[in-house]
């Protein structure tokens, strides 16, 4: 799942990168109203994570233009400001939650589950499902065949792209901005290394291997066709 937090502290900014992030959540973080606002648009998130007072335009304005551009994705106020019409103002424009500077990071990761949780309900599901495999994005659980997988989060990350994409070949490049959120690198072997630790897991002593390597190409996920 990606998660766009607009902060124009850059501390709070990486805090929240980093917590998020190893909590198995792709980030993008912008720290002004403009590149906020530019990024949300694209419409690749699954929630927004936004500070009130920002440069450029706040974070009231983020939302209310996301919306009048027809966007439904959840979005979260973060902000020192506790006063009750603040409050008020943000649910008013349609944001989802509101939470006041300081937080704990537990509850924030809480409260943005629950967001996500209430967010999908009914419009898409949230387990994905391979043949046997199994992956619930709330309870960040996997599971073949009813066993419990347990995955890193850049593992988890890598499958549940696999998995979302079931049956298209994905070239490295693309696993490497999307789950790395790095450029392809020809040096590196990070991707080979995870994605060989990722097999092991998922399809070593099981009799239908569903993660292939097409040479050249990259890597696919997939059920084979019955015989
Ligand atoms: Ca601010």
């Amino acid at each position: 799942m990606r998660i766009l937090i607009v902060e124009d502290e850059p501390k709070t900014g990486e805090y929240l990168c980093q917590g998020l992030g190893e909590a198995g959540f792709v980030v993008d973080l912008a720290s002004n109203g403009i590149d906020g606002l530019h990024l949300a648009l694209q419409g690749k998130y699954d929630l927004v994570i936004l500070d009130v007072m920002l440069p450029g335009l706040s974070g009231w304005q983020i939302l209310q233009s996301m919306r009048q551009h027809g966007l439904q994705m959840p979005a979260m106020f973060l902000t020192a400001r506790d006063q009750v019409e603040d409050r008020v103002k943000g649910l008013e424009l349609g944001a989802d939650d509101y939470l006041v500077k300081p937080f704990s990071f537990a509850e924030l990761l809480a409260r943005v589950r629950t967001i996500l949780r209430r967010g999908r309900s009914g419009t898409e599901s949230t387990t994905l499902r391979v043949a046997d495999l199994e992956l619930d994005l709330l309870r960040r659980r996997v599971t073949r065949a009813g066993k419990r997988i347990d995955l890193t989060a850049k593992e988890f990350g890598l499958l549940e792209l696999l998995m979302r994409r079931s049956g298209e070949v994905l070239p490295r490049s693309l696993i490497a901005s999307q789950v790395w959120d790095m450029n392809f690198d020809s040096d590196t072997n990070v991707i080979e290394v995870a994605m060989r630790r990722l097999r092991i897991k998922i399809d070593e002593g099981q009799d239908v291997k569903l993660i292939q390597t097409v040479r050249g190409m990259g890597y696919v996920l997939e059920a084979p066709e019955e015989p």
